[in-house]
């Protein structure tokens, strides 16, 4: 076995298969792959599962990455035969209530790009003969089927050991050697191997592999039932491995497939049954199978009535064989991919299904390689998770959910039950006193709204106060409420959730200069938004920045992607250690003022001067408010006149008591994210991780302005030029629904002439402009102002007409004022 190597994968699962396969494409040979077990038979997730491939997810990273992973199986085979059914897939309705379901999902399948169908019940029995009449109709996927994950896995092997890669079964890897804050090697129970790069694809065992490397890996390997009827009469006969699209039936939270003339069930109807990854058996005590554990009856016995409701013929159908699987969940039920952000050379692809793990690994790889990958991948990062999301308690609390959840009809405004109550600001108690109906971001606690709110309403009702249904759920008239007040009067907004970091020493000003695209060398007090790009001139992060002296900045960004953007600011910084970067979220909170009676408010209550001669927009000042030192920056994100103002966290609750007061007389609100998101809206300012990341630079983004070209080199510059002289084919739009009725949730698929333009990256209605409100990425040719397109919901396509940004306030006047 080689002593040295670039790359060490650990995990010849289809996910470390499929991420050497995809280094050697990319021109990565020098590869090893290590797995404990015997090759291909490893006695992972990957050896025993039935393979069921449904790529439609709300997620267009999960549906991304399920697509390029059925073109990836589709040409991969070996010599017992293909890797890749293409048999399509059903997800039937078994309740009116998921057919609606469906039909939404077939909306996002549209905005993905994927050909999908909402069928009747005649035409899913045409497909699946042996189907109950019962369903109330089906979704109909055609380019889903199953897969046989052993044969690609082996498959990629044969292609990539062509190009070099290496692979050695019965090889467990004992211990990671981290020194200097990088990966050196990997001691194996067959030697050691130095390396480059060490890629953690242990599936179930990761948080035990990342353990030796001194990381947590949050996810929990979870047990999971999978039986195989005897032959059944109906299938008598039967040739094929697999003619049947593979089926779910959500509603009982169980998936099937045909296998030859018997059918193959998997449920996640039972209470979890979590597996300590300590605990896994080694491959000697578990007969070469330590994923699969004995079958426990009890936990199937519901599934088992449910699958004889709708596929009638195994109704006491006998059983050939059942065991129980693992395979590992994550508290927010994505994989975990990319860089450790704790030790350098170190990566991980684990929780991934075999659905996704082609996607996964050219995501991987292309990071590897290239320094990014090709598609946004956010949501899979493994530096999206807070120090809280990392511990166990937590990870087992939330991926027990997510199992639970898997297969129901979450709205995305939906919340987790628990843990709640991690992080709470200091005006937590204040809120709860006015009914804070609280949404948690990053384990914060932070009002959606306030209940107390309710009660302002005009007795003649806006229009905008009845809401119904899907449109109603995590929703309250309150939100047009706080939003209206905030533009008649004054709003006071919790912002203390932001990330607030501040970045020192000598060579904190090239480093700004270098990760952020707007100039931030401005003068002291100055305030500028900008975004952080990666190499590829895609926006990594967006933030405003504070000039706080020659050496010194202080940098705040959203309170959902801290995490996420704190990981990227640390693998920028210089190794000289020439720059401080300290986190400030939990020394600091935040109060926003906003709306036109802001300045008479602040007046009130500091000495310090707010008139717009001696504090304009765009600028930050050190004030007392009473006797609470602040840190006041004069920027808006719902584009009023005001003031975040940051004060050290114990003088929280003064702050907020002080400025309550002084804004009663002035008919001041207290207003949650919800009013935020729709006044935001009006103004047109983006929301990272929806209508910005790193698939759109900011030329197509319309924040060309915050880029700062003459300023000197920066990350992305080189290909900002390039981009620039091409030119731009897209841009983030603004559209209003016709209907002043209308509101919109995301993700919808924006049409015209009946053909898919775009999705909605975000969408709110507009109190103040009486509009439901989307923004999109649209072709140049239709993104002109009045350009007629449609927005399909639920099923039915709702006429659009595309504005011109903002919607509200277009010269600015009132943030000036
Ligand atoms: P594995 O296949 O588990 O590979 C990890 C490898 O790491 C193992 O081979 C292990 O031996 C090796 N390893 C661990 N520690 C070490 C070490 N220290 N040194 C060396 N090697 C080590 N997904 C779908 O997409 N569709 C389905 O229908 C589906 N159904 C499923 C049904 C069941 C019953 C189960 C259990 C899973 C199912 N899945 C399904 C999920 C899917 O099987 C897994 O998510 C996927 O196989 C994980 O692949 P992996 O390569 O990450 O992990």
């Amino acid at each position: 076995m080689e002593s040295k190597a670039r790359v060490v994968i650990i995990g010849a699962g289809i996910v470390g298969c499929s991420a050497a396969y995809h280094l050697a494409e990319l021109g990565w040979g020098d590869v090893v792959v290590l797995d404990q077990g015997p090759l291909f038979e490893t006695g992972g997730s990957t050896s025993h599962a039935p393979g069921g491939v449904f790529s439609v997810n709300f997620s267009q990273m999960m549906t991304r990455f399920a697509r390029y992973t059925i073109e990836l199986y589709s040409g991969l085979a070996t010599h017992e035969g293909p890797a890749w059914y293409p048999v399509g897939s059903l997800e039937v309705a078994w309740t009116p209530e998921r057919l609606i379901d469906l039909r939404r999902k077939a909306g996002v399948a549209q905005s993905w790009g994927v050909e999908a169908a909402l069928i009747d019940t005649s035409d899913a029995r045409e497909l699946i003969p042996l189907l109950s009449s019962r369903i109330h109709g089906a979704l109909h996927v055609p380019g889903d089927g199953i897969a046989r994950a052993v044969r690609a896995s082996a498959a990629m092997a044969a292609a990539s050991g062509e190009k070099g890669v290496h692979y050695y079964g019965d090889t467990t890897v004992t211990a990671i050697d981290v020194a200097g804050g990088r990966v050196r090697a990997v001691d194996t129970s067959r030697g050691r191997i130095e390396a480059e790069h060490v890629v953690i694809a242990t599936g179930i065992w990761a948080p035990r592999t990342g353990r030796m490397a001194g990381i947590p890996v949050p996810l929990k390997p979870m047990q999971h039932p999978y039986v195989v009827t005897e032959p059944l009469p109906e299938l008598e006969g039967e040739t094929a491995e697999v003619r049947h699209p593979v089926m779910r039936h959500q509603d009982s939270s169980m998936y099937f497939r045909q296998e030859g003339d018997a059918y193959g069930i998997g449920s996640y109807r039972h209470e979890p049954l979590p597996v300590d990854p300590e605990a896994i058996p080694s491959h000697d005590h578990a007969g070469g199978r330590p994923a699969m554990m004995p079958f426990t009856e009890e936990h199937f016995q519901k599934a088992l009535e449910s699958a004889g409701e709708l596929i009638p013929c195994l109704r006491g159908a006998r059983l050939a064989s059942a065991f129980n699987g693992v395979f590992s969940f994550t508290p927010d039920g994505m994989p975990l991919l990319g860089p450790s952000p704790d030790v350098k050379g170190l990566w991980i692809a684990a929780a991934v299904w075999i659905t996704h793990a082609g996607g996964v690994a050219k995501s991987l790889a292309e990071w590897m390689v290239d320094g990014a990958p090709e598609w946004d991948v956010h949501e899979a990062d493994i530096s999206r998770f807070d120090r809280h999301a990392l511990r166990q308690s937590y990870v087992n609390e939330r991926s027990l959910q997510q199992y639970r959840e898997v297969y129901d009809i979450i709205h995305p405004l939906r919340q987790a039950a628990s843990p709640r109550g991690l992080r709470v600001s200091p005006f937590y108690e204040r809120e709860k006193e006015l009914g804070a109906e609280f949404f948690e971001t990053a384990g914060w606690e932070r009002p959606q709204w306030y209940s107390a709110n309710e009660a302002l309403l005009d007795d003649d009702r806006p229009s905008w106060a009845a809401r119904s249904d899907w449109a109603a759920e995590g929703w309250s008239p309150a939100i047009g409420v706080e939003h209206l007040a905030t533009r008649e009067r004054v709003g006071i907004f919790d912002l203390t959730p932001f990330m607030k970091l501040d970045v020192s020493g000598a060579g904190a000003l090239d480093f700004m200069q270098r990760i952020t695209a707007n100039n931030v060398d401005r003068p002291d007090g100055k305030v500028i938004y900008t975004a952080m790009l990666n190499d590829q001139g895609g926006i990594k992060c967006d933030l405003t920045v504070i000039r706080r002296g020659r050496d010194r900045f202080s940098v705040i960004t959203g309170g959902g992607g801290g995490a996420h953007d704190l990981a990227w600011i640390r693998s920028q910084l210089p190794t000289d250690g020439s720059v401080e970067v300290t986190d400030l979220t939990s020394a600091q909170c935040c109060i926003g003022v906003w709306g036109p009676r802001a300045r008479a408010l602040l007046e009130s209550v500091s000495e310090g001067d707010f008139s717009n001669e001696a504090f304009p927009y765009m600028s930050a000042r050190e004030a007392t408010v009473a006797e609470v030192p602040v840190l006041a920056s004069r920027i808006s994100y719902v584009g009023e006149l005001g003031w975040e103002l940051y004060a050290p966290t114990e003088y929280g609750l003064r702050l907020w008591d002080v400025i309550w007061e002084a804004g009663e007389p002035l008919g001041a609100v207290a207003a949650g994210i919800g009013a935020m998101d729709s006044l935001r809206l009006e103004k047109g300012y983006r929301l990272w991780g929806a209508d910005i990341h790193t698939e759109f630079n900011p030329y197509e983004a319309g924040l060309g302005f915050a880029v700062g070209m003459n300023k000197g080199d920066f990350l992305g510059r080189e290909a900002l030029i390039e981009a620039r002289s091409k030119g731009i084919t897209r841009r983030l739009t603004p559209i209003t629904l016709d209907d002043p009725g209308a509101v919109v949730m995301g993700k919808e698929p924006i049409l015209a002439d009946g053909r898919v333009l775009g999705y909605v990256t975000s969408a709110n209605y507009g109190y103040s402009v009486g509009r439901g409100i989307a923004y999109g990425y649209l072709p140049l040719e239709h993104a002109d102002p009045g350009t007629k397109v449609e927005i399909e919901y639920f099923g039915r396509r709702y006429e659009a007409t595309v504005a011109s940004e903002p919607l509200f306030d277009p010269s600015g006047e009132r943030l000036r004022s």
